[in-house]
């Protein structure tokens, strides 16, 4: 692991973070500067920097945590639905270079923005 990503100091518990689920491959937290309450983010143990740069096993994974955690983030905050995403590379605005989906759960007139606004 890179010593300097902090997604893996907070796997390996060298960064305090709230967790909200574990597995052997996946871990999700809540996000430290949340868009909206129950803000979580979720990532491959393993360190990739993109997306795409997920083996096919891991990204199925990944997906089959974001399926378990979508409605059970939206549950837990009383939403009725969320925007889940991935930043894929700095200048889309990725911060972070570890693979990290974000879901993001939304209320009724929240005020907030769809992703298709992106650039609008
Ligand atoms: P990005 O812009 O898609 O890379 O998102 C990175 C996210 O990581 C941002 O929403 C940050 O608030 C979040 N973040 C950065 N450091 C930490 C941390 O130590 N704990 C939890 N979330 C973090």
């Amino acid at each position: 692991m890179p010593e300097d990503c902090i997604f893996c100091q907070i796997v390996a518990g060298e960064i305090p973070s709230n967790t909200v689920y574990e597995d052997d491959e996946v871990f999700a937290f809540l996000d430290v500067n949340p868009l909206a309450p129950g803000h979580t983010l979720v990532i491959p143990k393993d360190h990739h920097e993109r997306l795409n740069d997920l083996p096919a096993d891991l990204a199925d994974d990944l997906y089959e945590a974001l399926h378990e955690l979508i409605p059970a983030v939206e549950d837990a905050v009383d939403a009725p639905a969320s925007n889940v995403g991935f930043n894929n590379g700095e200048a889309s605005g990725q911060e972070v270079p570890h693979v990290h989906g974000h879901i993001i759960p939304r209320f009724e007139d929240d005020g907030g923005h769809p992703i298709h606004a992106v650039g609008g």
